[in-house]
């Protein structure tokens, strides 16, 4: 008997004509990130891609590397047997005693039409053999336990329980998305929101270095590795930003620091965008949540790049997001305590209410071009692998 992974997508988001493509993108994605665990071959069926495990004892890892795979919606650990009933009711003998239920239903696929029994026969025969041998009853809107039967022409596939995972779409399917990390909660979330959307990311680092120690880059370093349990590999691109930071300081008054820091990572960022390939720039902006992120000030900091500026935190509050951070595990390296350029140099009453004609002012009396161009020839650039293939 094999042991198979059996992955299903959530059929609204990949119908249509687009769906082979999907599939292929999903598969091939689900073979990169299950390398090394046990998988001996990724395949496609009907409505289903499957993963063969060498044995039953890489379910645990592949079933964590799996979850991790956007696009995938649920999955479950299947059992193939040749097209023959008897050896389903002998697995079933096997296997139900073992498994506490008071009610179930039968789910059976009938992919190979060439099977004589239709789904609703083998259904109702299975359906009574279940009964007799547990006493359970037949519930087929809130059952304790489902039992799925899949006829392919590989023979049947029987499988119980169903293990949810984020859906979305596979990474890849979408244009790739520059994303500006700091080594703090939100944009990690911000991140991951995108990568469920199918967009690949490379990250944008501003650090302050030598001002500061390393500990900022160190954090997005880890960030990204982690995050990259959702996507092979990723790029780092770390930009310093302390010469700037250095000479805004002498020259403009201290409450429109932080937009002018703000108006140049995103100048910084969109030339790195563009090297990457991204079509668009993503931030952990929540409204209101600090003084730079009221809608003016994002408005005076938006007009320097043509690139969309994407902000998927947009309407949440710090509760929500700090949620979400945990769950995908960002949290614990998000709260590890830093030196980030943001909080260097950082004035008292920054400036809320910004407007574009004294920030232009304040602009013109810097050499912007130059200072653009200082930190791009200081950028460091790092391929950054995920954890499962650092562990291949
Ligand atoms: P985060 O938790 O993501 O740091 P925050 O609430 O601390 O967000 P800010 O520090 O004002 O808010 O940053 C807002 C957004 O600007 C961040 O979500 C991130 O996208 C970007 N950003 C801030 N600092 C940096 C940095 N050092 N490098 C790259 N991007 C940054
Ligand atoms: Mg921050």
């Amino acid at each position: 008997m094999k042991t198979h992974v059996i992955v299903k997508t959530h059929e609204l988001a990949l119908k249509g004509k687009n769906r082979p493509w999907f599939m292929r993108r999903l598969s091939e994605n689900l073979r990169r990130a299950t390398e090394g665990s046990g998988v001996s071959r990724v395949w496609q069926g009907q409505l289903m891609i499957g993963l063969t495990l060498e044995d039953e004892g890489c379910w645990p890892e592949v079933k964590a590397r799996v979850r991790d795979c956007f696009g995938v919606a649920k999955f479950f650990l299947a059992y193939e047997f040749p097209q023959d009933l008897e050896l389903i009711r002998e697995a079933l003998r096997q296997r139900l005693p073992g498994m506490s239920f008071r009610s179930f239903r039968m789910v059976t696929n009938r992919a190979d039409k060439r099977f004589p029994l239709t789904s609703p026969e083998v259904n109702a025969e299975l359906g009574r053999f279940v009964e007799e041998l547990t006493g359970a009853r037949v519930d087929l809107s809130n059952p304790d336990l489902s039992i799925y039967l899949d006829i392919q022409t590989r023979g049947i596939l029987l499988y119980f329980d169903e293990t949810p995972a984020h859906g979305g779409l596979p990474v890849g399917s979408s244009g790739r998305v520059a994303v500006m990390l700091s080594g703090g909660i939100d944009s990690p979330v911000a991140a991951w929101h995108m990568m469920k959307r199918g967009c690949p990311a490379s990250y944008v680092h501003f650090h302050s270095y030598p001002l500061v120690d390393r500990s900022s880059i160190e954090k997005a370093t880890e960030l990204t590795q982690l995050l990259g349990r959702h996507q092979s590999r990723a790029e780092l691109y770390m930009a310093p930003l302390s010469e700037i930071q250095k000479r805004v300081i002498v020259e403009t008054p201290p409450s429109y620091r932080v937009l002018l820091y703000r108006r140049f990572m995103l100048r910084i960022t969109e030339v790195l965008a563009q090297q990457a390939g991204a079509k668009a720039i993503v931030t952990g902006e929540s409204c209101g949540q600090v003084s730079s992120q009221t809608l003016d000030n994002i408005a005076v900091v938006d007009k320097v790049a043509d690139m969309p500026v994407l902000r998927p935190l947009i309407g949440m509050n710090k509760e929500e997001i700090v949620g979400m951070a945990r769950g995908i595990g960002t949290f614990p390296i998000s709260i590890q305590p830093d030196q980030d350029c943001c909080s260097l140099f950082v004035p008292k009453h920054p400036e809320t209410r910004a407007r574009l004609s004294v920030v232009e002012r304040l602009e013109e009396g810097l050499p912007v071009a130059d200072m653009v161009a200082e930190s791009l020839a200081g950028v460091v650039r790092e391929q950054i692998e995920s954890p499962y293939k650092a562990a291949v």
